[in-house]
């Protein structure tokens, strides 16, 4: 079991863009000016590797990485062995197994290369068996019921297929993290599994197309990561910030994003210094970061890298988060990479850009040049349309978290029910095709997809559309859920789970018919019949479109994070990711259990944080401003015998009401919150949370939020919403 997590993955995921053989440098302390020179320079990469490691032992490595095969001894020891003299040589010190347990963070212990020597000093040493295996004591770390108390070790297997990378003093072993049972407690080991039936059943269906020399079909990820930046001093007068990491209290500034001057607006110098900064630190860890701009809203921003092999991306997106919360602390900046930091502005989401490629470098999701391209094109395709369909709810739990929850479903992007924006031409294609209609774009002819009569409809034939959760954009989908502080991982473990399931189903269906053409003519027909329900082309931000999609369509509208968990239970569900052995049944189950924990216990800190702020800072503030109104009353009638001091008591009456509402709101928050305590089910609390806790902080932020519109500035006991979105310049 722990074997299968170490080797599982069979298919080599070098980084696409990569340009191996470079020359290493080993001086990367004196930092040249160009980024060729110095990029992936903490990296023990394919040139790292190739120029330190005997030959022998290079070649068994990389056939490890390319095909899965087992390591044996001598070569982990000399891995181990030139690992230890490149990081010593960069400065490290330490060693750690840095793995994705379900906290959605990474977890690393860090062990010194130091052992004693006979003369009283120390020697550095790193064994084969240190890096293949760890077992740090895993008992605190969720595992929803996996592993009782008293198996408490866990153990970490390496990961070769993702390089080892140095960070601050530490040589960082990408690993995947198991049970003494041998089940998953991260988020590596199920993607690894995902990616790998996903090869297995792609390769089926390729070579039904008479590609002999695929070796192997990895999945591209490319996720677009959208944060905030504000200014530290800022950050660390709000608790809300501190605990919680988003606001939960604050009025509406005068100006928001309706100007649309932000996005894509000239960086400002602070950002852009951190910008730079951000990009030296992810460049040197190999980190493609390729893309920078503002977003919609006042302080948002955007990085995007180049795409990678999944398991690659989602390692690289942790770092990515890590380093941008690090780099900012240096900037007197904190980057806030919660899904809705502020109310009334965009939220931040993730765009996870999927697609799959072969070892002979095609893009299977790119219509081709000669019609057979296109009929392989087309199935892939109906695969991606009846993934989607099939299994909208699992699309949909992988992104569930109480901070999505504010973006998803809410009045903002996307909707919470899934849809595919396919594009016009594509939409046609298929209305052609079903239809044995013929198709009035660039070919007319009736279609029959036997490949001689194809249509030859172009590349890239897509036109944008925001507003789509699902969207095919030319080459890739781009699935728009994905939270901004979410691992990438649990999106493409279902989406690599579904598209294998269907894949599978064809090939089933395809392999060893006597007449391919019109078996595959039927078959993506039928396909596009049963699931074009999920393509839908339009405004997908419209109440008329949510209510033909559940109306009329019958798909999913699951808007809250415990309707989105339940659906994991459901036996289709749970029948395919166990089949294709992604997940054990065992371990659905403790997903299941997890996830909603980290659900309630994130909305609790968050009630018990809104019951804190207005107990402790803002009835006492709004108090005192009341105190100097009166005493202004006082003595402007003392001054003017009579004076009717309108304004002032208008005021008072005011704010004398909000501060018993105030009042009001924060015991009832304070006692559901207690109330929930005793609620033993973490299915029934979750739902206590949906259905009362959410409301009640609604309502205290309501009445908190309209005292801060009548208090004078110099009273609030926190910076405002203009102060942080408008404050780093
Ligand atoms: P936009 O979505 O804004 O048009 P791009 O087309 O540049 O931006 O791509 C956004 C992201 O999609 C980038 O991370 C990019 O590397 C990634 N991407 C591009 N092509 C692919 C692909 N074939 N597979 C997966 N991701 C891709
Ligand atoms: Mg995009």
């Amino acid at each position: 079991m722990l074997h299968d997590a170490i080797f599982l993955f069979i298919c080599v995921s070098k980084p696409a863009g990569f340009r191996p053989a470079a020359g290493f440098r080993k001086e990367f302390f004196i930092m040249s000016t160009t980024v060729s020179d110095y990029f992936g320079s903490l990296v023990f990469d394919d040139r790292v590797m190739r120029a330190k490691l005997p030959s022998s032992v290079y070649d068994s490595l990389k056939k490890t990485i390319d095909e899965g095969a087992a390591l044996d001894t001598h070569v982990a020891n000399a891995v181990a062995a030139a690992m230890r003299d490149w990081a010593v040589e960069h400065g490290a010190t330490h060693f750690t197994h840095w793995f994705q347990p379900l906290t959605g963070v990474t977890a690393e212990k860090h062990d010194s290369f130091i052992s004693p020597s006979p003369d009283g000093g120390v020697i550095m040493e790193f064994s084969g068996k240190e890096l293949i295996q760890g077992e740090p004591d895993a008992s605190s770390f969720p595992s929803g019921g996996l592993r009782a108390t008293f198996e408490a070790r866990g153990y970490t297997a390496w990961d070769p297929t993702s390089y080892a990378f140095i960070k601050g003093h530490t040589l960082c072993i990408p690993t995947a993290f198991c049970s003494y049972g041998g089940e998953a407690l991260d988020k590596k080991t199920p993607l690894l599994r995902s990616m790998q039936a996903l090869n297995k059943q792609a390769l089926r269906v390729l070579k039904l197309f008479g590609n002999e020399d695929v070796k192997c079909v990895r999945p591209c990820v490319g996720p677009e990561q959208e944060y905030f930046l504000i200014d530290k001093d800022m950050y660390e007068k709000r608790k809300d910030l501190v605990f919680c990491g988003r606001t939960l209290f604050g009025a509406k500034p005068p100006k928001g994003q309706e100007l649309d001057d932000h996005y894509f607006g000239v960086i400002k110098p602070r950002v852009e210094a951190y910008m730079e900064d951000l990009n030296q630190e992810l460049w040197k860890l190999g980190i493609l970061a390729k893309t920078e701009h503002n977003e919609v809203a006042p302080a948002q921003h955007e990085l995007a890298p180049i795409f990678s092999v999944a398991n690659i991306a989602t390692d690289h997106n942790q770092l990515t988060m890590e380093i941008m919360q690090k780099v900012a602390s240096r900037h007197g900046l904190v980057c806030l990479l919660a899904e809705k930091p502020f109310a009334g502005v965009n939220g931040s989401g993730k765009h996870n850009n999927w697609s799959l490629a072969t070892d002979t470098g095609l893009n299977l999701f790119k219509p081709g040049d000669t019609p057979y391209e296109n009929a392989q094109f087309l199935l892939f395709l109906c695969a991606a349309i009846q993934s989607v369909d099939n299994y909208q709810d699992l699309l949909r739990l992988s992104v569930a978290t109480a901070g999505n929850d504010h973006r998803l479903g809410a009045n903002e992007a996307p909707p919470a029910v899934i849809s595919i924006f396919l594009g016009d031409e594509l939409t046609a294609v298929l209305d052609a095709i079903e239809n044995d209609a013929p198709y009035s774009g660039t070919e007319k002819t009736v279609l029959k997809l036997g490949v001689h009569v194809l249509p030859k409809f172009t590349r890239d034939t897509t036109d944008r559309n925001r507003t789509s959760p699902f969207a095919f954009t030319g080459n890739k989908f781009e699935f728009r859920m994905v939270g901004s502080s979410d691992s990438i991982a649990c999106a493409n473990i279902m989406l690599n789970a579904s598209m294998a399931e269907t894949l599978k189903e064809f090939a089933d269906k395809l392999e060893g018919v006597t007449d391919f053409e019109s078996a595959l003519h039927d078959l993506i027909k039928e396909a596009i019949k049963a699931h074009k329900r999920i393509i839908f082309n339009g405004n997908g931000y419209d109440d008329a479109w949510i209510k033909e999609a559940t109306e009329k369509r019958g798909l999913l509208n699951l808007r809250t994070t415990p309707d989105a968990l339940a659906t994991i239970l459901e036996k289709k569900n749970v029948d395919m990711l166990t089949s294709l052995k992604v997940f054990s049944e065992a371990e659905i189950r403790s997903r299941y259990e997890i996830c909603l924990e980290n659900y309630c216990k994130t909305v609790n800190i968050e009630g018990l944080t809104m019951v804190d702020m207005a107990r402790k800072e803002i009835l006492p503030a709004v108090e005192s401003y009341l105190a100097d109104l009166s005493g202004t009353v006082a003595a402007k009638s003392a001054a003017v015998p009579g004076l009717a001091c309108k304004y002032e008591k208008d005021l008072i009456t005011k704010l004398s009401a909000l501060v018993d509402e105030i009042d009001a709101a924060t015991t009832a928050l304070d006692s559901t919150l207690v109330r929930l305590k005793a609620v033993p089910d973490v299915t029934d609390a979750a739902y206590v949370i949906r259905d009362v806790v959410l409301q009640k902080m609604a309502e205290l932020r309501v009445v908190c939020d309209e005292a801060e519109t009548y208090t004078a500035a110099k009273y609030w006991p926190f910076p405002t919403y203009g102060d942080l979105l408008f404050g780093v310049r």
